[in-house]
């Protein structure tokens, strides 16, 4: 040891970093464990990009529109609001960051941040960078929105994943309209997933100023390669986080690709319809060999394996996962809480990929 993580600040020396899915580099893998979009994405992206980087690439000599001015415009458009109301990120996991920057500070109760338990993972390692405090509140076994308990919350801010990760489990604009009755932090809802779900928060903007919502380019939009996020918020809010961001946080590639494939909202609705019917016929799937299968609202199924003699549990799940990545299928398997041991999280592919999952699966039951 050099010594040189003494050096370090010692809530950074001691943390422990966002563990992502898998990635595996060869092929054959029939991938299933990072909520990717099975498709490619708009074909416009792919044509903006040619355009815009040229025969020689001279372009990239300059730096990027530093506050992606052009498609803060196009989402403000997309969602009727204005300009004032858009960041654009690196990624949502910007924007996430950015917010954890701009609103979540040491040991008071007024600067914690909340969360629930299950949600994405990558809440409370931001929160530990920042040497912040967080409340977590856990959800039960039917994942129903706890509404009454995250309203009394004295946190500052609260991050919900509206639909649910891992759960894939959707809210309504009603239950989230009841907690901001009385919640008066800001409340984050991380619509990561929203473009599968029935409902999302959106509308509730204009009426509650202490809303943010957060969106990403990653999943249905199949951008996950080019990093972009956005958030949308009272101007107030957005002028925190501009303040707070890297001065050219998004690549002027990304801008370009983010552009063009926010224009081609009839390609992404057939995607989405696509992904949306080989879920459902998966979830029945499941469901009628017996397996507790939470509703999905998102492009990825959250399952509880049952093994030949009917038993379910932590190591009836492990083995369904090792079963599976054996035979180079990969999904994700979560075995640090009671709550999601027994389960497992499938991202939803394409109906080969599914086929390909199901045999594995009945292989494994009948093993
Ligand atoms: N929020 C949730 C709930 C997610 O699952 C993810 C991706 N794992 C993100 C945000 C981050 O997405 P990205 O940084 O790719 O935009």
């Amino acid at each position: 040891m050099s010594g040189l993580s003494s050096l370090a600040l010692p809530h950074i020396a001691k943390l422990h970093a966002y563990t992502p899915g898998l990635q595996p580099t060869e092929s054959g893998w029939v991938k299933l464990n990072t909520n990717k979009c099975p498709y490619p994405p708009s074909p416009r992206v792919a044509e903006a990009l040619h355009r815009d980087i040229g025969d020689d690439g001279a372009v990239l000599r300059l730096y990027p529109n530093p506050k992606s001015s052009p498609l803060r415009a196009t989402i403000a458009k997309l969602h009727a609001l204005r300009e004032e109301n858009v960041v654009i990120g690196n990624g949502s996991d910007d924007i996430l960051n950015l917010l954890i920057r701009a609103f979540c500070g040491p040991q008071d109760e007024e600067t914690a941040t909340g969360f629930t338990f299950p949600s994405y993972s990558l809440y409370p390692v931001l929160v530990e960078i920042q040497d912040g405090r967080s409340t977590v509140i856990e959800f039960d076994r039917s994942m129903r929105l706890p509404i009454e308990r995250i309203a009394a919350s004295k946190a500052g801010m609260f991050f919900l994943t509206s639909p649910n990760a891992p759960t894939g489990v959707g809210f309504t604009a009603a239950e989230l309209e009841k907690i901001l009755t009385s919640y008066k932090g800001l409340f984050v809802v991380d619509e990561a997933y929203a473009l599968f779900a029935e409902e999302n928060a959106v509308a509730l903007l204009a009426r509650y100023p202490n809303l943010v919502i957060v969106r990403t380019l990653s999943k249905a939009y199949a951008l996950a390669g080019i990093r972009v996020g956005y958030a949308l918020a009272h101007p107030e809010v957005i002028d925190l986080l501009d303040r707070v961001r890297d001065s050219y946080n998004v690549s002027r590639l990304s801008q370009t690709a983010a552009v063009a494939a926010l224009g081609d909202s009839e390609y992404y609705a057939s995607v989405v319809t696509k992904i949306k019917t080989t879920r459902d016929r998966s979830v029945s799937r499941l469901v009628n060999s017996g397996w507790f299968t939470y509703p999905s609202q998102t492009n990825f199924i959250f399952t509880e394996p049952k093994n030949a003699r009917g038993e379910s549990g932590p190591a009836v799940a492990k083995s369904a996962y090792d079963f599976l990545y054996a035979r180079k299928v990969l999904v994700r398997y979560f075995a640090s809480h009671a709550l999601t041991a027994s389960f497992l999280r499938i991202s939803v592919g394409t109906d080969d990929e599914m086929l390909v999952l199901h045999e594995n699966l009945d292989a494994w039951q009948n093993s």
